[in-house]
């Protein structure tokens, strides 16, 4: 296909998808794939720049539909251009610098020397829709859509019914804002929830949802859902002297609007910090949010730098990573867990993941993928799981999408898989002798949040199991540094480094011990709670199933594990063997231990003001208490901080009693009675 048809198949194809999102609120592709169609254009645009035409996509923004009353803007409304990483924002900011005609001088400054930088002022990017609120002496008198920002569409009527935005301000002045509507993430959920009760569509996301209701031809249908707005820009009198954008707001906050919380950045490196911070703290908040817009402060230097066709030059959106992307998946792996339990791995086309390269995701299970309907070949969402392991979360066939052959035999061992009752997952049982069943146990053992043996990494441990020297966890303090030295590149002091490792880690706690030993459904957060219950690992072997069950945190099922655990002789055998090659194992919950908050469970959310999220749940858990991070009936208090999220809103829903964060630091104080 030639450039120039390329380009009209593009321009359909966006113009298209751009109706269905900002006209219906009913996207049919993911935003990443509209990005990439538009990317496409704007690139052949830039080589062949004969061929820009004014009604192309790249120059325009939004949509506009004819069943609401059509008004020109007083100025145009624009988008914004986009950096997806801190190259691109460094770009852009070099560029700003280049044309606001600053020294030589400033633009030094990126290379580190101590020159004036431009002020900047960046704030979170809402994913609302965009709307003009205009004023006549402090009265609100009209408010349109962006349109396609010439043009918005009048919904002054819908506006009126959203409460955080101000009928009447504070000062009889004449001004226009502009700013983004949004719907809380709880409220969308909800909305959803009766949409689905109602056998009505449901919206893709909470930005659609905001638009849907906000363009509704009867406003008690958008009285009835719950918006709220975050005013960005405004157009104000010369009079009031106004001269950046951070007094700008301030003003705006005098007279009575909702304006989020901005910082003002002396440098783009302040910048990409205040970017990077936001990652993580908007996961804490209750409305979407999609990047940083950064800003460049002075209106004057605003003024200068000017605008393109469709974004001003002096701001830019810098982009959250994606949380979600496609891939093609070209193979599947099936990796033997220490457990023996068998996980499809899927091999897909190196993708960008919040920021990360990846290559590979979890399917979990075989029941997985048929309720997926994974084939080779497919196009696959992967999704990074509790934000760290991706997942396939989605498949969508391809051509040639092909069946996954599923193994019946340990692709390590060659042993034939068996399906325990009652479990989804698929085993090999050759728990002595499948050489990856051993090197998980060994590496699991060695790991950091269990012995912590430095220097032993996994390289180590399959060169130790496939030469024979390990078998078993004990054998690692069996070691030499004769023995390491018979593995290739490991010389004298790397093997005495090696063996400092093992001795030090002798010395261990009775919770990194339980951790270490590898039994089934037993985790770091289960093993400290079984070093609180009991105080050393006799007491443990002995402890009976009833006993172990009534423990919070530990339920029924870890219970059997851990029975079932215990009463294998080989397994007593190994932990005798350890304790006799020096293994000490002291219980730091010994005596000291206060359980005051035993079988009780707090849930953290938003903020809190003296201390850091972890270090709360830290404090809580040892006196006794669970911190799930989701509330559930069994929630025994959800902590509230500043911005709190939906976990707030179910609180209240199951009447689950909120502290805030005074009546936290008393229970954890011991003054209030808990
Ligand atoms: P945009 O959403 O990327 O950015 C511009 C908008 O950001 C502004 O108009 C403003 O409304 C908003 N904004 C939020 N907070 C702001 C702040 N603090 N300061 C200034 N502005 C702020 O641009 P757009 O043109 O509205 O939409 C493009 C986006 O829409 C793309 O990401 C695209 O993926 C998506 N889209 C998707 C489809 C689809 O089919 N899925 C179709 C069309 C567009």
């Amino acid at each position: 296909m030639d450039v120039q048809e390329r380009i009209k198949k593009l321009r359909k194809l966006i113009e298209l998808n751009s109706y269905k999102y900002y006209v219906e609120d009913n996207p049919e592709l993911e935003d990443y794939e509209y990005d990439k169609l538009f990317y496409e254009l704007k690139e052949l645009e830039e080589k062949n720049p004969s061929l820009i035409t004014p009604d192309s996509p790249t120059q325009r923004v939004g949509g506009i539909s004819e069943k609401f009353e059509q008004v020109p803007h007083s100025t145009r409304l624009y988008s914004l251009d986009n950096s997806n990483n801190e190259q691109e924002l460094k770009a852009w900011y070099n560029r700003v610098l280049k044309d606001v005609g600053e020294t030589q001088s400033s633009q030094l400054s990126l290379l580190g020397n101590n020159y004036q930088d431009i002020e900047l002022v960046s704030e979170l990017k809402i994913d609302g829709l965009a709307v003009s609120l205009i004023y006549k002496n402090g009265i609100f008198t009209r408010g349109l859509t962006r349109g396609d920002g010439v043009i918005g569409e009048d919904i002054t009527n819908n506006l009126k019914t959203i409460k955080a935005i101000p009928l009447k301000l504070f000062q009889e002045v004449d001004i226009e804002v502009r700013g983004e509507i949004y719907m809380p993430k709880s409220s969308f959920d909800k909305l959803n929830q009766i949409q689905i009760k109602n056998n009505q569509k449901t919206f893709a996301n909470p930005r659609n949802a905001a638009s849907g209701s906000i363009r509704q031809l009867d406003p008690r249908i958008s009285a009835n859902r719950d918006l709220s707005i975050f005013i960005y820009s405004a157009i104000i009198d010369k009079k009031h002297n106004i001269k950046t954008h951070s007094d700008a707001m301030d003003f705006c906050k005098k007279l009575g609007f909702k304006v989020n919380k901005y910082k003002k950045c002396a440098s783009i490196k302040e910048v990409i910090k205040f970017c990077s911070d936001m990652e993580e703290y908007r996961k804490t908040l209750d409305y979407a949010t999609d990047g940083v817009v950064v800003k460049v402060n002075s209106i004057a230097k605003q003024e200068e730098l000017g605008f393109t066709a469709r974004a001003p030059k002096w701001a830019t959106a810098f982009k959250f990573p994606p949380e979600e992307v496609w891939s093609t998946l070209v193979g599947v792996e099936f990796s033997v867990g220490r457990t023996g339990i068998i996980t499809p791995v899927a091999l897909i086309n190196p993708v960008n993941l919040s920021g990360s390269v990846v290559a590979r995701a979890s399917m979990y299970n075989f029941d997985e993928i048929k309720r997926l309907e994974i084939s080779l070949f497919d196009e696959v969402l992967i999704k990074k799981a509790a934000e760290i392991i991706p997942k396939v979360v989605r498949a969508r066939k391809t051509d040639k999408s092909k069946k996954i052959d599923l193994p019946d035999k340990c692709p390590c061992c060659n042993t034939p898989l068996v399906e325990l009752e009652g479990e989804v997952a698929i085993y090999c049982p050759n728990k002595e002798g499948c050489p990856a069943q051993i090197k998980g146990r060994i590496e699991y053992f060695a790991s950091k949040q269990a012995m912590d043996i430095d220097n032993f990494g996994q390289n180590l441990v399959d060169k130790l199991v496939e030469r024979g020297f390990i078998k078993e966890i004990s054998d690692i303090y069996k070691l030499t540094p004769e023995i390491l030295m018979q593995i290739e590149l490991i010389k004298d002091k790397a093997s005495n480094n090696i063996i400092e490792g093992i001795e030090r880690s002798k010395n261990t706690t009775l919770s990194r011990f339980i951790n270490a030993l590898g039994i089934k459904l037993v985790g770091k957060e289960s093993s400290d709670i079984l070093a609180q219950n009991y105080k050393t690992i006799d007491e443990l072997i002995k402890a009976q199933y009833e006993d172990l069950a009534s423990i919070a945190g530990i339920g029924e099922k870890m219970a059997k594990s851990i029975v079932e655990y215990f009463s294998n002789k080989k397994n007593l055998d190994i932990i005798k063997e350890l304790i006799n090659l020096g293994v000490k194992i002291n219980n730091k919950y010994n005596g000291i231990v206060d359980l005051r908050l035993k079988n009780q469970s707090f849930v953290i959310t938003g903020t809190l003001e003296t201390l850091s999220r972890e270090e709360a749940q830290g404090k809580l858990k040892e006196l006794g208490a669970k911190t799930p991070n989701s509330v559930s009936k069994n929630t025994t208090f959800v902590v509230v901080g500043e911005n709190p999220g939906s976990k707030a809103t179910k609180a209240r829903d199951l009447g689950i009693t909120i502290l805030s964060e005074k009546e936290l630091l008393e229970i954890i104080k011991g003054g209030k009675n808990e």
